[in-house]
């Protein structure tokens, strides 16, 4: 089984908003993507209810959280830990460990709002904002360079169907460094 964060980072991935792929949305490809994770692929719907409430939640939107029952198991000689039954509960269960050594903070998604990736934040002070520094760090630095030439107080990305997100970024697009700092929880 892959390690909590990559299981995080790969089911928040398991949409993809630029190539317009969701595999949560098919029970074949939700069993694909379980298998390959040494995961039982029940519960696809659960499964994407949860990632969606996930996302969302990541950048600062409500969003209610499936009701999943989590059950932990306290065997002799070990610490108590969550029961991982599927894929639900494999998600819960890392995402509960991250939350426990405080690194649930370094799951991030990418603010361009073309892309929206989900990644694991593995800078020293947290402070990396982008999926990727020469793909989406530097278009969005581009658009800010625009935004501000043009002297416009409200940049393109108005048009996003996300609110919240749109501020996160026009907050980045016209100061750069607490922009970045707005982005973490
Ligand atoms: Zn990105």
């Amino acid at each position: 089984m892959p390690d909590d964060a990559t299981l995080v980072v790969d089911f928040l991935n398991t949409v993809d908003i630029d190539e317009d792929v969701d595999l949560l949305s098919n029970d074949p490809e939700y069993r694909s993507w379980a298998l390959a994770r040494g995961l039982p692929a029940t519960r696809r719907k659960v499964a994407r209810s949860l990632r969606d409430a996930l996302r969302a939640r990541l950048v600062g939107e409500a969003a209610e959280l499936p009701r999943v029952p989590l059950f932990v198991a306290v065997d002799a000689g070990r610490t108590p830990h969550a029961v991982v039954e599927d894929v639900v509960t494999a998600v819960l269960a890392a995402a509960l460990a991250l939350v426990e050594r405080g690194e649930w903070a370094r799951i991030k998604l990418c603010p361009n709002p073309v892309c929206l990736e989900a990644f694991y934040d593995r800078s020293k002070n947290r402070s990396r904002a982008w999926c990727d520094m020469a793909g989406c760090g530097s278009t969005m630095k581009a658009r800010a360079y625009r935004a501000r030439r043009r002297g416009a107080t409200s940049s393109a990305t108005t048009t996003t169907a996300n609110p919240g997100l749109a501020a996160s970024v026009r907050s980045t697009a016209i100061t750069p460094s607490s922009g970045r700092d707005r982005l973490l929880p």
